[in-house]
């Protein structure tokens, strides 16, 4: 039985490590912390075929250029004098156009058909989470925000969706009575889901470690070792752990685990904050898109977390009171009972984005037996199930790469240079965890 290590044990990682226990694999998952303790706790749960656009898109030019300095704006970008935020930015900037989009945003939905498929029979098979299966409103206060959003939905009618019902002011209101005078118009999906992500967590652990899986906690990878093409070897900060096979799941930790093998992924960390209140002050029917304030409002038994904001200021989860503030004020012209709340709870996660905005799944470069699957920005709940299922297929030797993650081949970073094997030929020795100046926590930005 083949022995595989999984770093990471956020809902990637974990996910991965159940396809591949399914398929008879003997799994450790690592992690540095804790389950959850990354960006898979506190965000909004979302399934959401219908957001299957990626980041870069053709419109978020002039407005991005108009947001990114502003503090309070959606997206927020910390500029500093580091090159490899610079080549992000670049990159990013290049993809911001309507050929791009609309090749990430079919891969995305391709992928999401399946996620939707495999999240269903893991509930239907006693995968004990919370999943509600209420479609998804989208609200708006301007004429123009709608449409928009509206070409962007009919595109989804091509991948099987139902096309999504158009709502005027009045019939927002019998839909969402909780929905503000402000608001103009709205959009009802019925295709997408949520989950409560902290439940998903922990029923993916409880459901690994009754199939045998060993879920380490405090178990931070430090070095690999590798002999060639191969890795063979981790070395973590609770000791050497050899393996046949290893997955790199470490959300937007993964980019400087994989310098050290001499692969340079490119990944920012885009910070999001979440408020939750708990119990819910107010019911809302289901999860509601603030389209404007760019906020996820999600409502959970017995509580409703409103998410949102993108953030590139590098490696770092403070709240920046400012725009928890901003938040607040933007969900309340929406959503006017949003008032201050005794039980609330603040939180932040750092989403680990690709400047193409497509997650990085597949082999690293130059190995046989060394994995990633990470870079899901604002999708890894909605994508987990189909990433592992590529994942253990690809590891499983089925396909040198699945047909459904050609789009995502962590290869396409790699211009020229050191792509291929020769790097991991290099690689007959420890590679130990030398961050450079600027990595890892506190550090990056
Ligand atoms: C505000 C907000 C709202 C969001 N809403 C949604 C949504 O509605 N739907 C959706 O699909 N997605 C959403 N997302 C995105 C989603 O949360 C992420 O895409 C997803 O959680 C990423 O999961 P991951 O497993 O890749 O990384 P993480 O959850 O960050 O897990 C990585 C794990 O790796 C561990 N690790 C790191 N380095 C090491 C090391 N060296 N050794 C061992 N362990 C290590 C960390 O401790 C961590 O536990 C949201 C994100 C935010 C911030």
């Amino acid at each position: 039985m083949s022995r595989v290590v999984v770093v990471g044990a956020g809902v990637i990682g974990l996910w991965c490590a159940l396809e591949l226990r399914n398929r008879g694999a003997d799994v450790t998952v690592l992690d540095k912390e804790w389950p959850g303790a990354g960006c898979s706790s506190g965000n909004a749960g979302w399934i959401a075929p219908s957001l299957s656009g990626p980041l870069p898109g053709p419109g978020l030019r002039s407005r991005a250029l108009r947001w990114a300095l502003l503090p309070t704006s959606p997206l927020h970008i910390s500029l500093r004098a580091d090159g490899a935020l610079l080549r992000w930015l670049w990159q990013f900037w290049r993809r911001c156009n309507e050929r791009d989009y609309a090749r990430g945003l079919d891969a995305i939905a391709r992928l999401h058909a399946d996620s939707q498929s495999l999240y269903a029979a893991a509930h239907e098979e006693g995968l004990q989470f919370e999943l509600h299966r209420a479609g998804l409103l989208l609200l708006f206060l301007s004429r123009s925000a709608y449409r928009h959003a509206r070409d962007d939905l009919a595109r989804l009618t091509a991948y099987g969706y139902e096309h999504p019902r158009e709502l005027d002011r009045r019939a927002v209101r019998e839909v969402e009575p909780a929905a503000g005078p402000e608001v103009t118009g709205g959009i009802l999906a019925k295709t997408d889901w949520h989950v409560r992500p902290e439940s998903l967590v922990s029923a993916l652990v409880d459901r690994l470690t009754a199939h045998g899986v060993a879920v380490r906690s405090g178990a931070e990878v430090r070095a690999f070792e590798a002999a060639g093409a191969r890795a063979i070897a981790c070395r973590t900060s609770v000791g050497r752990v050899p393996f046949d096979h290893c997955v790199i799941a470490a959300g937007v930790w993964s980019a400087p685990l994989l310098r050290q093998v001499g692969y340079e992924l490119p990944l920012e960390a885009g910070k999001g904050y979440s408020i939750t209140l708990s119990p819910a002050p107010f019911r809302v029917a289901r999860p509601l898109y603030l389209a404007e304030a760019k906020v996820a409002c999600t409502p959970f038994r017995g509580a409703l977390r409103a998410a949102g904001t993108m953030e590139l200021s590098g490696f770092n989860t403070r709240l920046d009171r400012r725009r928890v503030r901003a938040m607040d004020r933007a969900i309340a012209r929406f959503l006017p009972a949003w008032r201050p709340h005794p039980g609330r709870h603040e939180w932040a996660g750092m989403r680990p984005v690709t400047p193409d905005g497509l997650p990085a799944i597949g082999r690293v470069p130059g190995f046989d037996n060394l994995f990633v699957a990470t870079g899901h920005a604002m999708l890894g709940v909605s994508l987990a199930p189909a990433t592992a299922r590529g994942v253990s297929r690809l590891l499983a030797g089925e396909q040198a790469q699945a047909p459904g993650l050609a789009a995502f081949d962590p290869a396409r970073f790699c211009r020229g240079a050191r792509r291929g094997r020769s790097h991991g030929a290099d690689l007959a020795r420890t590679h130990p965890a030398a961050p450079r100046s600027g990595d890892g926590t506190g550090g990056y930005g």
